[in-house]
Order: C-alpha cells, then sequence, then structure tokens
C-alpha cells in the first residue's frame, strides 16, 4: 500500500489547471480577498494582445488542454472578456469563468458565457443568509445577485461550482451553507481552507481538530449528494477520505476513481499554476514565490523546468511531519499555508492533525 501511495501523482509536465488573474479590480470588498481588490484596474495589467499570446502559449501544453479558469478581481472589469475567451476557446483551451456576484453579472452576460462555450462558472457563497453573506462580501444586495446569478446559470445550462471560505468566521455555519448550496443545481461544492494572505490576514484559522471533523463531514456529506465536495488548500481531505473510503472495503484502484482520487497530488505547483494580472507566474494564487513573468518568460518553460515549480512537485523536499507521512504524494499539505505560518513552503502544513 505504502508504494502504492507514493507513485504516479507528479504533474511534471504540464498543470491540470491554471488560473489567471485577468484583473485586481472589483467593486466587492471581500474580508478574504487574496488580491486584496479595489475598483480601479492596474494600468500593468496584460494587455489584449499580451493576453492573448498567454492563451497561445497555454495551449502549447498540449492535449488534452490543462482547465483555465479565468479569475480576479472580478473578470467583468477587462472589456476585452469575450474577446479574450473566443481567442482561446478557438485555440481549444478549457476556459471556466469566476465572476464576482455584482450587476456586471447580467443575464445576458451569462448568455453570451454560454454562446462562447464556457466550460463553467463559479461563484463564492460565505453565509446561508443575505445578512451573513453580505456582511462578509462588504457590499449589500451581493447574495440576492448570486442567488439570481446561479438561477440564471442553471438556466443557461452551464456548469456551476459553488465556493465556500472555511475560517473561524464562517465555520459554524458550513452546514446551513450546505443546506443553502443543495437548492442550487451545482456540479461541485469547493471548501476553501482560509491563508492568510492578502485582506485573509485579518481573518482567523480553525484548529486542526475542527479542520478534522469539518473534513469527516464533509466526507459523509459527499456520499449523500450528487455533486462533488471538494477542498482548495486542505489536501488532508484526500488522507481523511481515502481512509474512511478503504475502511468501507474500496480497492486502492476503486477510490483513484472517484472524484476525491482524481485529485491525488495536485497541489501547488504540482497541477496548479497561478498568472497574475501583470503577468507574474507563482505555484499557486496562495503562495508568493515569483518563478517568472510571462511578459518574457514562457509559461511552459517556467512551469516545466523553474527551480521553484520543480522542488514543489518532489515530496521528498518536504519537511516536518509532512517529510515522513505516508501520504505524502497523493496529499503533501498546503504548500501555501505551511510558508504563511512560517516563511518555508517545504515546512509541515499547521491545519493538519495527523501523525505520521
Ligand atoms: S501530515 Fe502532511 S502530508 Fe500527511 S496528511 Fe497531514 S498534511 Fe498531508
Amino acid at each position: 500500500m505504502q508504494d502504492k501511495l507514493l507513485s504516479g501523482y507528479i504533474y511534471d509536465k504540464k498543470p491540470v489547471m491554471i488560473y489567471w488573474e485577468m484583473t485586481q479590480a472589483c467593486d466587492l470588498a471581500c474580508k478574504h480577498c487574496r488580491a486584496e481588490a479595489n475598483p480601479n484596474r492596474n494600468p500593468f495589467e496584460l494587455t489584449t494582445e499580451e493576453g492573448k499570446r498567454l492563451l497561445a502559449q497555454l495551449r502549447e501544453f498540449g492535449d488534452p488542454s490543462p482547465h483555465l479558469v479565468m479569475t480576479g478581481g472580478d473578470v467583468m472589469h477587462r472589456p476585452d472578456l469575450f474577446e479574450l475567451i473566443e481567442y482561446g476557446v478557438s485555440l481549444g483551451l478549457k476556459i471556466s469563468v469566476a465572476p464576482s456576484a455584482t450587476n456586471r453579472l447580467t443575464p445576458d452576460v451569462i448568455w453570451k458565457f454560454k454562446e462562447l462555450g464556457v466550460l463553467s462558472m463559479s461563484l463564492s457563497l460565505d453565509g446561508s443568509t443575505e445578512k451573513k453573506h453580505d456582511e462578509f462580501r462588504g457590499v449589500p444586495g451581493v447574495y440576492k445577485t448570486t442567488i439570481e446569478a446561479a438561477e440564471e446559470i442553471e438556466k443557461a445550462g452551464i456548469p456551476l461550482q459553488v465556493n465556500t471560505l472555511v475560517s473561524r468566521e464562517t465555520y459554524n455555519d458550513i452546514p446551513n451553507i450546505f443546506e443553502v448550496v443543495k437548492t442550487f443545481e451545482v456540479v461541485r461544492w469547493s471548501l476553501f481552507f482560509l491563508i492568510q494572505v492578502g485582506r485573509g490576514k485579518v481573518l482567523n484559522q480553525i484548529t486542526p481538530e475542527e479542520a478534522e471533523n469539518l473534513l469527516l463531514w464533509l466526507y459523509d456529506k459527499s456520499k449523500e449528494v450528487k455533486f462533488a465536495i471538494a477542498t482548495t488548500e486542505a489536501p488532508h481531505f484526500r488522507r481523511v477520505a481515502l481512509e474512511q473510503m478503504l475502511k468501507e472495503g474500496m480497492t486502492l484502484s476503486e477510490v483513484r476513481r472517484t472524484p476525491i482520487g482524481r485529485g491525488f497530488g495536485i497541489r501547488d505547483g504540482n497541477g496548479v499554476m497561478f498568472i497574475s494580472h501583470i503577468g507574474e507566474i507563482y505555484p499557486s494564487g496562495f503562495l508568493p514565490i515569483r518563478a517568472g513573468n510571462v511578459r518574457k518568460d514562457h509559461p511552459v518553460e517556467v512551469y516545466r523546468n523553474s527551480e521553484i515549480f520543480r522542488r514543489l512537485r518532489d515530496y521528498n523536499e518536504l519537511k516536518g511531519k509532512c517529510g515522513k507521512c505516508e501520504f505524502r504524494a497523493i496529499c503533501g499539505g498546503a504548500r501555501s499555508r505551511a510558508f504563511a505560518a512560517t516563511g518555508d513552503p517545504f515546512e509541515s502544513d499547521p491545519l493538519c492533525v495527523y501523525e505520521p
């Protein structure tokens, strides 16, 4: 079992997910914003031409195309958004969009995404009621806009992912948020476990024990619903789920075919790449170790050969208990949380209770 858990989870040729932060401009003021977004676009953002060049370069990762998520800030602040999506789709890129729920996200816009061939959309829900969600997002009316947008996305037949932050501030509300999510036609509920970067520095972590209980609860809930339940920056969900599935009598190859099993090994720099609004290349949006800039470096070359990406893909570089853990190849801990906590991206993930 040990050997099987340690092989086959290295994504050294291409990422599975690429996030392009097209702009940091946004009309919301979310408490946990990684991008510390503000209402104005940065004049040094990648231009339309630079954006097209980037899309063509990403296509050079080859077939099958990595999944590109256009995110922000709010992508709706880019007047060339449709042009860039159209160009990317024409190249054969799989493109999803993650807009902010503001009055820029009209039904016409949603149907235009459909027409352009957008693969999926995501919306955020961080509170189970109007009051809780709007307080978090910093602007009144966002909850209502989110619900209306979700309904329109459903009508347009675009697969919808709902993203929810997990922090001390939202922890007790997660079961209620789950009840709201169940009322939407979603394909995935993704829970983002706080990394204290950007504005998220003012929010608080839950304890490792609370994280473990929540992950066990999420695993149980994943058996009740048709949509996938996933975590971002909590890769130890894979350990929790694997242990439960093996207890339930599944074989390792059966586990690997589940939605959780298909994500084994994917973490910052190994299957994930992030490109900032000014073209900086990072292993993820939460790990601010710069590996290059698309204005002068080719993203394929940076992903495959830069020192930080290569080291992040090598689980033998891991330190502390993550370095000794038999689950390190499928999990490996959140490198961005280790970095935020210690300044060393190879240290242990402090949110995991497991003792190897
Ligand atoms: S100790 Fe590290 S590698 Fe092992 S399960 Fe926890 S976070 Fe993952």
